[in-house]
């Protein structure tokens, strides 16, 4: 059997945790050449020995420092380090889990080198989809297959299905802890009832993004890019279960959904396997214990994030990027669970309020580079940091806040388009 030769990135996230489960299940079908992680060089080390992995990449210069103290492998660091791992010759498949936007180019370098990619990082997608989609039309040779459950859902309902013979898809979505709390309570959350997620155990910076549905939102952005699908033709349902994890409708009446149990090892396995199904020791569902499954419309006033994630859809060029960019900053801000009334400290409610006054003051440029698309991610987060650090009082960001400087040069730039 011909092995596949993997650099997993993200490694220590929990894609890449849920991904080493899968190797070990399959030594004879995988060889772990790369890893890269952030910062954690300390939960490599383990990683680095069990799979006798040659190189690795650190984000952190100074815990590639640390590691290299530690091991033979060659340690690598930052995005030069990330993009020399994913273009090495002996990989040819590439697992990208990384968080966040950082995520974008090494996918973008995998392309232009022709090799396969499982991507679970979907800001890669949110981001530069446009780009993502002319870099694997002018590669042929590479491909790229959805991990995020929900979307590896649908291209399994899809089952190779041109999108002309599909009315439209469906994600699900868990609705998140505070589903039914009321809007009044939103104030008063915090970060330990933010990071309570109902069926999946995540990362914090997508656990949040599941407590506001903008997670949900930059999915729809997502499918958009990955299936050619109008935005008008996807829509959400809350399902709390996450049994189903998304459905398509196709054009003669006949309704596709996937199910399982709320396991990442498979959508990640399925993503390397494709078309073959191989074994793998996941929970089955049964149905009869299943015994009833709930569907609940989303509620966009409560969670006025998914809203503005198909205004920024809707927007395109570099509006997914801009409230993608703008989302990273204020979660993080929301993470460090400042205490109210400290400064720069916001609420669970602000959330939104701040996404929508950086959406609202950005000139969206269209048809944008990737330099571009780089450069309104810089805007939106510094807009995003500003209104934060300049609020008056928790619930009130001022536009007057916003760099003017940088709206002004952003707009400059975009005229150039
Ligand atoms: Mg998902």
């Amino acid at each position: 059997m011909n092995k596949k030769n993997i650099a997993l990135l993200g490694a220590t996230g929990s894609i890449g945790m849920a991904a080493l489960k899968v190797f070990r299940q399959h030594p004879d079908r995988f060889r772990l050449v790369g890893v890269a992680a952030g910062r954690q060089w300390d939960k490599l080390i383990p990683i680095i020995e069990e799979f006798k992995v040659e190189k690795v990449c650190l984000w952190d210069s100074a815990a590639a420092a640390e590691l290299r103290k530690r091991t033979k492998a060659k340690v690598l660091e930052g995005m030069e380090g990330l993009l020399e791992l994913v273009c090495l010759p002996e990989v040819d498949y590439v697992l990208n889990g990384l968080v966040g936007a950082i995520g974008c180019r090494p996918t973008l370098e995998a392309i232009s080198h022709g090799k396969h990619i499982g991507l679970a990082n979907k800001e890669t997608m949110v981001m530069a989809g446009e780009i993502i989609n002319a870099a694997l039309h002018r590669n042929p040779s590479s491909r790229l297959i959805p991990i995020d459950s929900e979307h590896s859902a649908i291209f399994q309902c899809l089952a190779g299905r041109p999108v002309s013979e599909v009315e439209h898809i469906e994600l699900t979505a868990s609705g998140g802890p505070f589903r039914e709390r009321p809007k009044a309570a939103f104030a008063a959350i915090r970060k330990a009832d933010a990071l309570k997620h109902p069926t999946w155990v995540m990362g914090e910076k997508i656990t949040i993004d599941s407590a506001t549905l903008m997670n949900k939102g930059l999915e729809v952005i997502e499918a958009h890019y990955l299936f050619g699908v109008a935005f008008e033709n996807i829509k959400v349902v809350i399902h709390p279960s996450s049994i189903i994890h998304s459905f398509v409708q196709f054009r003669d009446g006949s309704l596709m959904a996937q199910l399982g149990c709320p396991d990442m090892q498979l959508p990640i396995q399925y993503a390397m396997s494709y078309p073959e199904r191989w074994p793998l020791k996941v929970d089955r569902l049964d149905m009869a214990k299943v015994a009833k499954l709930e569907f609940f419309p989303p509620d966009i006033d409560k969670f006025p994030c998914l809203g503005l994630a198909y205004r920024a859809g809707n927007l395109g060029g570099t509006a997914p990027a801009i409230l993608n960019a703008a989302n990273e900053a204020v979660v993080a801000r929301f993470l460090e669970d400042r205490a109210a009334g400290a400064p720069g400290a916001i609420g669970f409610a602000d959330i939104p309020r701040i996404l929508a006054t950086v959406l609202d003051a950005a000139e969206i440029g269209q048809r944008p580079s990737l330099d571009q698309v780089i450069e309104a991610d810089g805007w939106a987060r510094n807009a995003a940091i500003s209104i934060m650090d300049n609020q008056e009082s928790a619930g009130s960001p001022a536009l007057a806040s916003i760099p003017a400087k940088a709206v002004r040069q952003s707009t400059a730039k975009t005229a150039e388009r």
